[in-house]
């Protein structure tokens, strides 16, 4: 079933049988209809086997059953009168005579309620005719629906009224015999033989009848054996459909339910040990709640997933710049973000500037400059919370109302303060639940990155200061070491040469031997102030050695170098020092050298710079002196 395609006629048959699509509660709905179904199937089985039986129960126990009663209590009648026709004839006495043929008049009369009864039905006394005691009450349905049934009645009734007849003349012979007229003996036998004859087919006709109701019994008996018999087949046929079908559908059922949530458990566990394939996705093959389920659990293990790769990207990162970028690519994939400012606050916690887009000049800002020199302005930096002109319109005077813009901005709390601000804006028409779930999504993104911010700014400190001369705040001789390759990469590539100068002041020595090493510091520092204020600001200044300063000059078109050392050399010469009880004047002495002009090593043109130095303090010291081979080739040693 997974494998069927969703568009396949029977296979969307088959969706449709297994509920797959249905929501859990109705698909348990439709189970319960199921199964009351077949409940319902076998109770109406049931039901009907039991209406069966009982109209086939009713036709032997309230008809065929009294009525054959009643019947055989004409036949006993019958015979009873046979008997004392058959006495009168023998009888001598009139006495005896009379005796039986009263009894045989009321037999008579009792075949006639009897007929009666089943012609009408109803309740018929039967009483001993010896005693006239009350031997029961028999109780019958009329015999007037069954036209076998009327015509016997209606041949009885004549029967018994010949019989009647016959009988008075039967008697009334006898008598005559009795009274001793001899003659009338042979009629008296034929009036014997003639009512024993009809009693004897009055019998007969009863005793036939009787036959017939035991037939209707005995069918009837035999059809409820038969609708008994059709009705646990039946019952037997539904419960094995029902048994099969519930099995079946229980074991979809089951397994649909069953199988997607022990994947994702599994999927869970795997996540909890770490052992786990996040590319790895549950498949979905229903609509249902679990289809959903495993759907958001795909999402979840998608976001899981970019979560944990994007914080791994921006740990090996090495640039700060780099992970602000990584952070703008995923506000914009992720959280579908395009206008923001990532905003760093400097380490003095006055000022902030824009880091992403870092070529934001202030004038295309959604915020007033002021916020650039004086970060407490900005309401996100100040209060370390969340700012949304979503909730408040106006709720921040620094944004620019007539950008007409929503803004959010999120502080980054790095270190318990705020390191940073990111500014989110929208278009006025984006709806306010859209912005919440885009930032919301942008948000634990931003969540993600704060350690390794905080991580990357401390180590850029650590790496700045360890470039860095304490004294004089330029750049030391390591940080030459390391930028060294990416600062000659960059030159070469620009076609451009490197001016090398090499500083050291004139007898400094004499300063601290004369004022202390307290205000020789003081003339480093201003020193290399003077140095930096004499050069462009891509220029480096490095404090090389004790009083020994090291320039690079990027950029510069071959032989300009000495012009920009002899500016120096002149700041110098016209600047006057404090010391205590006056001004003193110092000196420069300078040796320049040019990359990749004076040799293809770097190392070796600074080396060459240094020996020009040599030559300046040699020749008289307060000059600037461009290296030349020939100074190589003399001092080689
Ligand atoms: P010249 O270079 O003209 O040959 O003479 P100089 O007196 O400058 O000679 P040298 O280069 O040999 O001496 C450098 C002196 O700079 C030695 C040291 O006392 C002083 N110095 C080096 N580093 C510092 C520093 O950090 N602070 C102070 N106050 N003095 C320093
Ligand atoms: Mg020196
Ligand atoms: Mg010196």
């Amino acid at each position: 079933m997974d494998e069927c395609g969703k568009y396949h006629l029977g296979c969307r048959l088959m969706r449709m049988l297994t509920f797959i699509d249905l929501p859990i509660r109705k698909k348990f709905r439709l189970f319960s209809v199921g199964v009351l179904f077949w409940f319902l199937t076998m109770g109406g089985l049931t039901i009907v086997g039991m209406i069966g039986i009982s109209m086939h129960y009713d036709r032997i126990v309230n008809n065929a059953v009294p009525q054959d009663k009643v019947v055989q209590k004409v036949i006993r009648n019958l015979q009873a009168m046979t008997i004392d026709a058959s006495n009168i004839l023998k009888a001598e006495e009139v006495q005896t005579i009379n005796r039986l043929q009263d009894l045989s008049f009321k037999r008579l009369r009792d075949i006639r309620d009897f007929i009666s009864v089943l012609a009408l039905g109803g309740e018929v006394n039967d009483y001993s005719h010896d005693s006239a005691r009350l031997l029961e009450t028999l109780q019958t349905t009329s015999l007037s629906n069954d036209p076998a049934g009327v015509m016997f009645l209606k041949e009885l009734t004549i029967l018994v009224d010949v019989i009647d007849k016959s009988y008075s003349e039967f008697y009334a012979s006898k008598l005559m015999v009795i009274q001793g007229e001899r003659s009338n003996g042979s009629n008296l036998d034929q009036c014997f033989t003639r009512v024993a004859g009809q009693i004897h087919e009055a019998s007969q006709l009863s005793v036939d009848f009787s036959a017939r109701l035991g037939q209707l019994y005995h069918i009837s008996a035999e059809k409820i054996y038969e609708i008994v018999r059709l009705t646990v087949i039946a019952i037997l046929v539904v419960l094995f459909l029902a048994i099969m079908l519930l099995l079946v559908f229980t074991r979809w059922i089951s397994a649909a339910l069953a199988r997607p949530i022990s994947r994702i458990i599994n999927q869970i566990y795997s996540v909890g040990t770490g052992d786990v394939d996040l590319t790895n996705k549950i498949e979905i093959n229903s609509q249902d709640e679990i289809g959903v389920l495993s759907q958001e659990f795909n999402k979840l293990l998608d976001t899981v997933y970019s979560m944990s790769m994007f914080k791994r990207v921006i740990e090996e990162d090495t640039d700060l710049v780099d992970v602000y970028t990584r952070i703008a690519e995923v506000f914009q994939r992720e959280a579908q973000i395009d206008d923001f400012v990532i905003y760093e606050v400097k380490d003095n916690q006055r000022e902030m500037f824009p880091v992403y887009p870092a070529t934001l000049s202030g004038k295309e800002m959604a915020c007033d400059n002021e916020i650039l020199i004086n970060c407490d302005l900005c309401r996100a930096k100040k209060t370390g919370h969340e700012i949304s002109s979503v909730a408040y319109p106006n709720i921040c005077k620094m944004f620019k109302m007539e950008t007409g813009k929503k803004h959010v901005c999120l502080p980054l709390i790095i270190g318990g303060r705020t390191g940073g601000v990111v500014q989110f804006m929208f278009e006025p028409e984006v709806e306010s639940a859209d912005i919440q779930r885009r930032i919301f999504k942008a948000e634990t993104y931003i969540k993600q990155s704060l350690s390794v911010i905080e991580a990357k700014r401390l180590m850029a400190v650590l790496r700045e200061s360890s470039l860095k001369d304490p004294l004089t705040g330029l750049y030391n001789r390591r940080f030459l070491q390391d930028h060294a390759n990416f600062i000659l990469s960059g030159v070469l590539r620009r076609k451009k040469s490197l001016g090398l100068v090499m500083c050291d002041l004139d007898y400094f020595k004499e300063v601290n031997d004369n004022y202390g090493h307290d205000v020789g510091d003081q003339i480093l520092k201003e020193t290399s102030e003077l140095i930096k204020n004499s050069l462009r600001s891509e220029d480096i200044a490095i404090r090389f050695g004790g009083e020994e300063f090291f320039v690079m000059l990027m950029d510069i078109n071959p032989g300009d170098a000495i012009e920009v050392a002899e500016k120096i050399r002149k700041v110098f010469d016209g600047h006057l020092f404090k010391v205590p009880g006056g001004t003193i004047q110092k000196t420069l002495s300078l040796g320049v050298s040019e990359f990749p002009t004076d040799a293809e090593g770097f190392w070796q043109c600074i080396k060459f710079a240094d020996v020009a130095l040599y030559r300046a303090k040699d020749t008289g010291r307060n000059q600037a002196v461009r290296f030349t081979p020939e100074m190589w080739t003399e001092n080689q040693f």
